[in-house]
């Protein structure tokens, strides 16, 4: 909690000026009272009109007064909670943006949006609580005390009991109900992941027939919050009546004892009165501290998790001097590289070592879960290697800023992701500047005009959120498109013709071909037809290389190369 502090600097001048017009209102809250008393005692007693309109009106003032200031300190607390709610949302998107894929798995991708939502409106409503409840319990509480001294010292001790019942009855709820609120924060999480995942796999869910199961799981989930919930609510609903059984057996008290005073001649009426109010006062402002007691907590569990994101150091860093760029373009080197992902026994790629260079193309070849997709992720650094190289011409990628590294490169994952908009714009994400006629010559290259010239509304028309409008092999065409449009030296394909047909697959790469002729491309394929007439192709197996080399050759030297071949190729074709 008191990390995000920090945060709260932009806001001094509002928060500065809630606190003083806190007190104030609390001032006058305590004034009135008094006044009060007066009005009893001089006036109604002595039956003194004037007098009574007199002190009436400076009471109508202070009241006003009071009021004021309270609307205005909600006013100013509320603008400095929402402005650091944004401040705060707004540091830790863009914290988060520096994520490496690494932190993204460490995380979790659900947990960082309820991070990013609900746990900062939780911190927010706590803010605004506090603002307003932090200056007000304590002046309330001391002030009130020493107005009801002045008023009466021994009638005080009504309140040496009635306030130690108070505290035992807020400690024991605290002690019950924080525990709980930590709880429920942590079911929440669980039920976005369940909600998330039903979302997502909702294709799946149904294909299957497993809509119950996933009722049921998410019943589940949901039921255990309920109840979290409920139990917190009881408790909550219990302190309220017994808050008030003391506070009104206070009161009585105070009239019983205060009635015994006036008789003796000990006090006046008005001040048993001012009296009560006071009494009222102390004990509202023990109520006001406890909300604060259980409140925090909840809020802290949030901060912490806030804090863990702010603090989870983004693996992949620029380097402070980043390498100047040499004239060369397109080489990739890997020597001897390895890497493991966190938490893995075994590395999911070892000792590659290979060049490429431009105007050739590079396949690579092998079996699911081979490590190809590893591989290649390691080109535009989105993990970084434990041991060996991969240079880019001539320079270690961990030497080169990400921003330079990414821009020589155009990057087709395993997965097409599109985001929401026109087909126009998803294709220009490749590259801001890009005219129409690139836009719409790089669609052609991918072999996408034709589907998008029947789709509606042409380059227009809008991409669904997740590209739900749109067929795997379309989504493959745009993101192939989306990197051709930005001529980078590299281009790498991850298994990117998958979803296509022989067809247009044999088209694609006919086209490509030309318009990729200077550039270095990598290629990853299931299928041999796809890569069969590559400059050089990489056999992986197991992560390991087991064999680099052309069609031909690689069907002479290596076993898993022909293995792969024979499965898919009838004999005339492999002749
Ligand atoms: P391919 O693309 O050849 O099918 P991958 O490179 O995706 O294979 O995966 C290689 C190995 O690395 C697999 O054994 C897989 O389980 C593991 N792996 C892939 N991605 C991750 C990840 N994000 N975290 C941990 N292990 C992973
Ligand atoms: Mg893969």
């Amino acid at each position: 909690m008191l990390k995000l502090t920090r945060f709260l600097k932009p806001f001094q001048m509002p928060i500065i000026l809630v606190l003083i017009l806190v007190l104030a209102q609390s001032l006058s809250e305590l004034y009135l009272p008094t006044l009060m008393a007066d009005i009893v005692d001089k006036g109604v007693v002595t039956g003194d009109t004037h007098y009574i309109w007199k002190i009436g009106g400076i009471m109508l003032l202070v009241a006003a007064g009071g009021m004021i200031c309270s609307i205005i300190a909600s006013f100013y607390s509320s603008k400095a909670a929402s402005g650091f709610g944004k401040l705060l949302r707004s540091k830790l998107f863009s914290h988060a943006s520096n994520f490496s894929l690494h932190e993204f798995d460490q995380l979790g991708t659900a947990s960082l949006i309820t991070r990013t939502t609900n746990d900062i409106t939780q911190v927010q409503q706590v803010l605004i609580m506090m603002l307003r409840m932090m200056a007000m319990a304590p002046m309330m509480c001391i002030g009130g005390i020493i107005m009801a001294l002045s008023k009466d010292a021994k009638l005080t001790l009504v309140l040496a009991v009635s306030i130690p019942v108070l505290i035992i009855t807020i400690v024991i709820v605290a002690r019950m109900g924080i525990p709980l609120f930590k709880a429920m924060q942590v079911k929440l999480d669980k039920l976005n992941r369940v909600l998330r995942e039903n979302l997502t796999g909702i294709r799946v869910i149904r294909s299957f027939n497993r809509v119950n199961h996933e009722k049921k799981r998410f019943d589940a989930a949901n039921w255990d919050l309920t109840q979290t919930a409920i139990k917190v609510n009881k408790l909550m609903a219990i302190m309220m009546p017994i808050m008030m059984i003391v506070l009104n057996l206070t009161t009585v008290a105070i009239i019983w004892f205060g009635g015994i005073r006036i008789d003796n001649g000990h006090m006046e009426v008005g001040d048993m009165m001012a009296f009560i109010q006071y009494a009222m006062q102390i004990m509202f402002s023990f109520v006001m501290l406890s909300m604060m007691f259980v409140m925090i907590p909840r809020a802290s569990v949030s901060a912490v998790r806030i804090n863990e994101v702010f603090e989870t150091i983004a693996d992949i860093q620029d380097p402070n001097a980043p390498s100047p760029v040499t004239g060369q373009k397109g080489y990739v080197e890997f020597q001897n590289v390895t890497f493991s992902y966190p938490g893995a026994e075994m590395p999911a790629i070892s000792n590659i070592s290979f060049t490429m260079n431009p105007g050739e193309v590079t396949a690579i070849i092998g079996g699911t879960g081979s490590g190809k997709s590893t591989l290649i992720n390691l080109i535009p650094r989105f993990y970084d290697v434990d041991s060996g190289k991969v240079l880019i011409d001539g320079v270690d990628v961990r030497e080169m800023s990400q921003e330079s590294l990414r821009s020589k490169i155009g990057f087709v994952p395993q997965q097409a992701v599109l985001f929401t908009g026109t087909i126009t714009e998803n294709i220009r994400y490749g590259k801001e500047n890009a005219t129409d006629a690139d836009v719409e010559h790089a669609a052609k290259i991918a072999q996408a005009t034709e589907f998008i010239s029947n789709m509606p509304d042409g380059f227009n028309t809008l991409i669904a959120q997740g590209g739900t409008n749109v067929s795997g092999g379309q989504k493959q065409r745009l993101s192939i498109a989306r990197a051709l449009v930005r001529k980078p030296e590299i281009y790498i394909f991850d298994d990117s013709f998958s979803a296509l047909d022989f067809k247009t697959d044999a088209k694609l790469r006919a086209a490509l071909k030309d318009e990729t002729s200077l550039a270095t491309t990598l290629i990853v394929a299931q299928r041999v037809s796809t890569i069969m007439d590559a400059d050089q192709i990489i056999v992986l197996d197991n992560g390991e290389v087991a064999g680099i080399g052309k069609h031909k050759e690689l069907m002479e030297t290596s076993g898993v190369y022909r293995e792969i071949v024979m499965s898919q190729l009838s004999e005339e074709e492999i002749a």
